[in-house]
């Protein structure tokens, strides 16, 4: 059934005129697993990348200090033996270089590049009512049409840059670290400055630390942070997660964030007190997220654990910083341990016991404007080489609001998104027909692969059964869409992350509309394994929430 069906959606394609049955956008992690499996079932189809190769965010970000916080084995695809047998991950968190290097070994082994149209960028989508076909305008002056768009942009992939004043002035190289400089690899006898202390910051510091004459680093709101404790993958121990592999896939599937650290299965309140600083002294010492994700349940919505485990880093801080008054500039005050997305760091704490950095409290002495020797707070006069200005991204909607996307009756999705996305399952909008997000807003926030191919596995029957039945066209209806909003809003109730300034609420200081207090649902907070359950329920039920015709 299925091959007759994608036999003729390939013809499909020549016969009505349109170019493709399926457009990918966007070959990251989530647009190399896609077009594998429209390829293997002989679909016509194609991925449009803006870069000049693959990876998406691997070929973006390669600031000093780049790598996951994921554990390189859960990261790769679980999907192909043959890429589980012959790669061995080199680090517990892969570096960039490795990780694209792994995406260019995936994309390659599975002869994938000539399915991939490279160094063009979509710039309008409109659907053709008529037709039912999408028409995309691309930066290389093309126009191409296909039945089906799968966006697959990334979450965190359109960068911010700060709201201040006199960026143009700047004499020095300057740039946000998702562009920075590919010949850019040594900053040494550079005075350089940072600003901005989230996850890509602290990965940044401790690296440019070692190499700059100075290094300033700009704080608006200290970040908690934890170690990442990475340390290489011998042959053996490589061997021994190869034979793993299976187990290593079933623990994240039940993991809410897909990661093998699950939740302690005990209450906060079970434990005694000293014993529940062992538990995280245990904690702190292990790799990767454990702290944040293995910890107690509690942590994420009871003030009291909150402010226990928050005092508890608060001390592994001190123990770390020689100087307590930067000590205590590095440790928030204004939120609580793990409501927002942490960052794991290497070195980061001690980097501010060397001579050559400076942490410059940003709320007390604000940035005024950038000058063309550096920049001016509102009590000195600073000079700088570099600056490096990681103030975050656009989350979730941006990289898809930065493309002009019209559906029904010409409705633009980023005015739908105005207030905030609104999404059937994180996979579909009412109103733009025939169009699919990968990673886009109100998807389970997880381990990013393992994600990728939960929605990518949802994707293909979705189709199958499209073409099966001879229709040209589906669309979320207005009220399934409606109930995954609510259930989504609903998934926020009693977190303490409602009370976050992250991505997770939709807060960025330096985009209209996305101040604090103003939320924005961009994830199924209820986790990845509810998450599953709820694709699963769909499919099962024929696609109810969906009209096809
Ligand atoms: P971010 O967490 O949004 O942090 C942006 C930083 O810039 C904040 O410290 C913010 O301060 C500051 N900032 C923004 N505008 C400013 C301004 N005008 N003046 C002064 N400071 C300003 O962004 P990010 O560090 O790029 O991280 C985003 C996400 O990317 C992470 O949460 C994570 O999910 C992902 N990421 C993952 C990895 C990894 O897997 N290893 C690495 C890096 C990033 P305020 O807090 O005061 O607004």
């Amino acid at each position: 059934m299925a091959t007759t069906a994608t036999q003729s959606s390939g013809t499909n394609a020549q016969a009505a005129q349109y170019d493709y049955e399926v457009i990918i956008v966007g070959a990251g992690v989530s647009g190399i697993y896609q077009i594998k499996r429209l390829l293997d079932l002989g679909v016509k189809a194609t991925v449009l990348e803006a870069n000049e190769g693959v990876g998406g965010t691997w070929y973006n970000n390669r600031y000093p200090g780049a790598r996951f916080d994921s554990e390189s084995y859960t990261y790769g695809y679980s999907f192909s033996q043959e890429l589980l047998d012959e790669w061995h991950w080199k680090e517990r968190f892969s570096p960039q270089p490795e990780t694209l290097r792994y995406l260019n070994f995936v994309a390659d082994k599975l002869n994938l590049k000539e399915h991939m149209q490279f160094g063009c960028r979509v710039e309008t989508m409109i659907f053709d009512e008529d037709t039912d076909t999408w028409s995309l305008s691309l930066s290389d002056g093309r126009t191409l049409t296909s039945r089906i768009v799968i966006t697959a942009l990334g979450p965190l992939s359109a960068p911010t840059l700060p709201k201040i004043e006199g960026r143009d002035d700047f004499k020095g190289i300057s740039f946000h670290p998702q562009q920075w400089p590919h010949d850019l690899t040594d900053l040494s006898g550079k005075r350089v400055a940072i600003i901005g202390t989230g996850a890509t910051a602290i990965q940044i510091i401790p690296v440019v630390a070692g190499q700059a004459s100075q290094l300033t680093v700009f704080q608006r709101r200290a970040n908690w942070a934890a170690p990442l404790n990475n340390g290489p993958i011998s042959e053996e121990e490589m061997a021994s997660i190869r034979a793993r592999y299976d187990e290593i896939f079933e623990a994240c599937s039940r993991s809410p964030a897909a990661f093998e650290h699950i939740p302690d299965e005990r209450s906060f309140y079970d434990v005694a007190p000293e014993k529940r600083r062992e538990f995280w002294d245990r904690l702190y010492d292990e790799s990767g997220f454990s702290i944040w994700l293995a910890n107690f349940p509690e942590i994420f919505i009871d003030e009291n654990a909150n402010a226990e485990v928050s005092e508890y880093i608060a001390d592994r801080i001190r123990q770390r910083v020689n100087d307590p008054v930067v000590a205590e500039k590095l440790i928030p005050k204004d939120h609580g341990f793990g409501i927002q997305r942490l960052p794991l760091e290497t070195g980061y704490f001690e980097a501010y016991n060397r001579d050559n950095v400076e942490l410059v409290d940003s709320k007390a002495t604000p940035i005024e404007r950038i000058t063309e020797n550096g920049l001016r707070t509102s009590d000195r006069e600073f000079e700088f080489d570099v600056i490096v200005y990681a103030t975050g991204f656009d989350a979730f909607t941006g990289a898809h609001d930065r493309i002009d996307i019209r559906g029904v009756a010409g409705q633009k999705l980023r005015d739908t998104w105005a207030e905030g996305p609104i999404t059937y399952l994180g996979m579909l909008v009412h109103g733009m027909p025939n169009m699919v997000m990968l990673g886009g807003p109100q998807v389970a926030a997880a381990n990013f692969p393992r994600g990728s191919e939960i929605a990518v596995d949802w994707v293909m029957p979705l189709l199958e059964h499209l073409w099966n039945k001879g229709h040209t066209r589906f669309d979320a209806t207005s009220a399934s869409q409606q109930q995954w909003f609510d259930a989504v809003k609903l998934s926020y109730e009693g977190l303490l992350m409602n009370k976050a300034q992250s991505w997770i609420t939709g807060y960025n200081s330096n985009l209209e509309g996305h101040e604090y207090g103003k939320t924005r649902y961009n994830i199924f907070a209820t986790g990845g394994v509810e998450y599953a359950k709820h694709l699963e329920h769909a499919a099962d039920k024929d696609y109810q929430g969906i009209d096809f015709s």
